[in-house]
């Protein structure tokens, strides 16, 4: 018995030290990581990147923040170049519906065309930029669900993916609409091409925004409008804590991520609070 009762707590030792160290793969696997051999391990750069990547989407939106929307809805996003190793951080854009009178101004919007523009800016005046016309394998991260009309134009500009920092149940899941197959019914349709991957982002803020817009319609009603919830103070303090975490934030797997950090720290940084146009008229 004595012999069993030994064996049993040496067994459920190591099970415990197993569990609490991942054990000798997963140590092998972060050794795998901070050398640089990512083949089979990119998930924890790739991440991270995309942590980074949502806390910079409610960052520029935190920079703008407005209790009265005459800029726009609180609301905004931020692109990466690509799913690589070199991938960055490229651009930023909000929502200015308010003061440009145009209300296709959505964030998303203005963060596709103002990217693809300011590319061909510098191309113009002899600065080596990429040779794209579109935004193939991209990422896009943004504050709120993507709605039908920004849905629309990232998978016609064959945008990767985005990742969304809170729920719209009003206006979301339109990329997941394109993606029905309603072939088998009378008139019925193919998913539409090119899928767009679009993902609830996997960040506390998130959880924190769609109780807090839940909360907000049991107070003024089911109709209660989340861009009206986005101009509260409960909004304002869950994206200032998502700045908060951005500017004091040390990357997890520093061998890798440290440059993209310190970059997209860089580009929030300088988001100024006031309207930036991408053109004259918008
Ligand atoms: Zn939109």
């Amino acid at each position: 018995m004595k012999k069993s009762g030994f064996y049993l707590r040496y067994l459920f030792s190591a099970v415990v030290m197993i569990t609490l160290v991942g054990g000798p793969k997963a140590q092998a696997r972060e050794r795998s990581v901070e050398s640089g051999n990512t083949s089979s391990k990119a998930v924890y750069w790739k991440t991270e990147r995309d942590y980074i990547g949502m806390l910079a989407a409610y960052s520029v939106v935190y920079k703008g923040w407005q209790k009265d929307n005459a800029r726009g809805y609180n609301i905004g996003s931020v692109l990466l170049s690509s799913d690589s190793l070199n991938s960055r951080l490229v651009f930023w854009a909000r929502n200015c519906n308010a003061v440009t009178h145009n209300e296709t101004q959505h964030g998303e919007v203005r963060l596709m065309i103002g990217y693809l523009a300011k590319l061909n800016a510098d191309r113009q005046h002899g600065v080596k930029v990429p040779d794209i016309k579109n935004l193939a394998g991209c990422t896009v991260y943004t504050t709120l669900e993507p709605c039908a009309q920004c849905s629309g134009m990232m998978t016609l500009q064959k945008v990767r993916n985005t990742l969304y920092g809170e729920s719209d149940p009003g206006f979301g899941k339109a990329l997941e609409r394109l993606q029905l197959d309603s072939s088998s019914l009378p008139n019925g349709y193919q998913p539409y091409p090119r899928p767009v991957i679009s993902e609830r982002a996997n960040i506390i803020y998130c959880n924190l925004l769609e109780e807090g817009y839940a909360a907000y319609q049991k107070k003024y009603g089911a109709d209660a409008h989340i861009t009206d919830f986005l101009k509260s103070e409960v909004a304002r303090l869950i994206f200032e804590s998502a700045y908060s975490e951005l500017k004091a934030y040390k990357a997890k797997v520093p061998s890798i991520n440290d440059k993209f950090l310190d970059e997209a720290k860089k580009m929030v940084e300088s988001v100024p609070k006031e309207f930036v146009p991408l053109h004259p008229e918008i």
